[in-house]
């Protein structure tokens, strides 16, 4: 019930040192040196010394219903398990459709929401499918947006992409009011998620919806931003202007950059990295290269990519650790109940060793899910 994570160094995610945090009834009740076992009764204490302590992943791009099926029907993807996220230190995620909203229904990715979170995890969606009219629940998006608590924007629509509708400036600024006023009259985030292909105009639409119109900037949440380098420079322009740029794990296509190049090229340049996140795009495709059939992306990229960026870019651990946290939770209007290490944040929490960056202890909503590298908990059909 109560936990004390002793001596661990400390990312909340900005570097605070070696800090003690206690836990209580599921959230952070203190962070502070020394503190003392017996402030509450039946504490249980976790040695994290020469360990580092930070919030737990947040990924806000996973086709938990499965994406793909763009070699036929053969290639659609299986629903996602719960130990594929939590072997990825993810204790929040936000569930796409993606291409095919024939299929695949928003029905079917909220019953999946519902579903993982019934076994531990904190979920999200968002309604729609690549194509503009979008693939809804009640007929609309501001409608879903209102009613449906775990709708919290609309995605992921594709621009710049040959499998996209080819959506107007019209219809995209058409589709943005009803996301910005959903998000206001549902009291949620109202976040626009702009699948960016590789298609020759790039996300030119998007700075004409910044400019031209009266949205907040905030709203769109443009992903797949390092699948080629000319995508890569335009999402450098678009963080000057003050907007949110998502590059996706595990690119290896050869046209862009992985994300610690992302990052670390970033950096090179002076851009500030509060407005860049990292998502997996786990579960999804991976488009079919050398004469290979698609593969399917894993959460667990994402992971992967973080580790690297500290490793072997040599990026500051709190900046890594801030694309797949805070700057998610603030994005997602989530902070600071998640995404960070504070005095009353819900204990999601990654416990990691030194050396090599892998899981230790992973805590959700303060329960371990993974104690001494072992997950500890399954989803029903898992074996
Ligand atoms: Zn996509």
């Amino acid at each position: 019930m109560f936990k004390l994570l002793k001596g661990g160094h400390c990312y909340t995610p900005g570097d605070i040192g070696i800090k003690d945090v206690a836990v209580v009834y599921g959230h952070i009740y203190r962070v502070d040196e020394n503190i003392s076992r017996n402030i509450l009764p039946d504490m249980e204490v976790l040695d994290c010394s020469g360990k580092i302590i930070c919030p737990a992943f947040i990924d806000q791009h996973v086709h938990i219903t499965g994406g793909g099926g763009e070699e036929g029907p053969v290639s659609r993807i299986p629903e996602i398990s719960l130990g594929e996220i939590l072997s990825s230190g993810v204790a929040t995620v936000v569930g796409v459709l993606g291409v095919d909203g024939i299929t695949r229904s928003v029905e079917s990715l909220l019953a999946k929401a519902r579903g993982l979170e019934a076994e531990g995890l904190n979920t999200y969606i968002y309604t729609g499918s690549y194509s503009v009219p979008t693939a809804t629940i009640t007929g609309k998006v501001i409608s879903d947006m209102v009613l449906i608590d775990k709708v919290i924007g609309a995605g992921e629509i594709a621009i710049a992409d040959h499998r996209s509708s080819n959506p107007s400036i019209e219809q995209l600024a058409e589709l943005a009011s009803q996301v910005h006023t959903g998000g206001l009259l549902g009291g949620k985030a109202g976040i626009l998620h702009l699948h960016v292909g590789d298609g020759k105009e790039g996300i030119e639409k998007l700075f004409r919806l910044v400019y031209e119109y009266d949205f907040p900037v905030e709203m769109f949440v443009p992903t797949h931003l390092n699948r080629n380098t000319n995508l890569f420079e335009q999402a450098a322009e678009y963080l000057k202007i003050g907007g949110t740029a998502d590059f996706t794990a595990g690119e290896t296509s050869g046209k862009g950059c992985s994300v610690p190049e992302a990052l670390s090229c970033l950096t090179r340049k002076g851009i500030n990295l509060d407005k860049v996140t990292v998502s997996s795009d786990g579960n999804g495709s991976i488009p079919a290269k050398d004469g290979q059939k698609t593969g399917i992306g894993r959460v667990r990229q994402l992971y992967d990519d973080i580790c690297s960026s500290i490793i072997s870019e040599k990026i500051n651990p709190e900046d890594a650790f801030k694309t797949v946290t805070e700057n998610v939770a603030r994005i997602l209007k989530i902070y600071p109940r998640k995404g960070t290490l504070t005095v009353g944040s819900d204990a999601d929490i990654l416990v990691l060793n030194s050396s090599d960056l892998s899981i230790d202890k992973f805590l959700i909503g303060g329960d371990k899910y993974i104690d001494n590298g072992n997950i500890m908990r399954k989803g029903r059909y898992e074996k």
